[in-house]
C-alpha cells in the first residue's frame, strides 16, 4: 500500500488528546493562465480576486466535511516553468486536477500532455493518482474555443473525470471539482487497504 493511504493529521481536542485526520493532497496542473490560483483561491474563500501573481506557487490547507467524514484537503497551486520538474508535483499529490481554459484550445492541447504525464507517471511507479480535467472559464462562453464534447471526449479516452468550471461566478462548480476527486481519492485507498 502507499503511504499516502496513511498520512493523516493529529487534530488537537478539547480533553488535550488528538484524533488523527485523513489528508488529500491535491495538486493543479496546467499552463500559464487557465484559472489554477483562481480556482484554488475560490475553494478556500469563496471570492475571485481577479489578478494573482501568475509565476506564485503555493500549498494550502482547508479542513473539510464530507459525507459527515473530518479531512484535510492541501491544495498545490503550481506554476510550471519552463524546466522545472513535474515529477515534484506528481511524488507530492494523491489526485492531479488538470486545468485548461474553454477559450483557449491551445491549454486544451497542452492538458493532453500533462494528462500524458501523469499516466506515465503512474505506470512508472505503478500508483494510481486519481486525474480530474477541468475546462475552466465557462463564463466566457463567447470566446469558447474548446467545445464541452471535446472536453469530456478527452476525459473519457484517459478514464479521469471532467468538469466545466467558472472561477469568477458560481462558487459550486469549483466545490464539486474538489469534492469530486476527494472520493476518487478516497476510494483509490480503499482499493488500496489491505
Ligand atoms: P493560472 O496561471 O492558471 O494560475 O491562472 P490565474 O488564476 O492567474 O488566472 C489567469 C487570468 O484568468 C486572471 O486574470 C484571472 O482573473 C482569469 N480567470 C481565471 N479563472 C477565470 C474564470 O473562470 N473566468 C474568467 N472570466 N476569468 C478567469
Ligand atoms: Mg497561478
Amino acid at each position: 500500500a502507499s503511504n499516502t493511504a496513511t498520512m493523516t493529521s493529529r487534530k488537537p481536542q478539547r480533553n488535550g488528546s488528538s484524533v488523527s485526520l485523513p489528508e488529500f493532497n491535491i495538486a493543479l496542473l496546467g499552463v500559464l493562465g487557465v484559472g489554477k490560483s483562481a480556482l484554488t483561491v475560490k475553494y478556500l474563500t469563496r471570492r475571485y480576486i481577479m489578478e494573482y501573481d501568475p509565476y506564485m506557487e503555493d500549498t494550502y490547507t482547508k479542513h473539510e466535511c464530507i459525507d459527515a467524514q473530518e479531512i484535510i484537503v492541501r491544495i498545490m497551486d503550481t506554476y510550471d516553468r519552463e524546466g522545472s520538474d513535474p515529477e515534484r508535483y506528481l511524488r507530492w499529490a494523491d489526485g492531479i486536477i488538470v486545468v485548461y481554459s474553454i477559450t483557449s484550445r491551445q491549454s486544451y492541447e497542452e492538458a493532453r500532455n500533462y494528462i500524458c504525464s501523469v499516466l506515465n507517471y503512474q505506470n512508472k511507479t505503478t500508483r494510481e493518482i486519481p486525474l480530474a480535467l477541468v475546462g475552466n472559464k465557462m463564463d466566457l462562453e463567447r470566446y469558447r474555443q474548446v467545445s464541452k464534447a471535446e472536453g469530456s471526449a478527452l476525459a473519457t479516452e484517459q478514464e479521469c473525470l471532467f468538469y466545466e468550471t467558472t472561477a469568477a461566478e458560481d462558487y459550486q462548480c469549483v466545490e464539486t471539482v474538489f469534492h469530486g476527486i476527494v472520493k476518487e481519492i478516497q476510494r483509490e485507498k480503499e482499493r488500496q487497504m489491505p
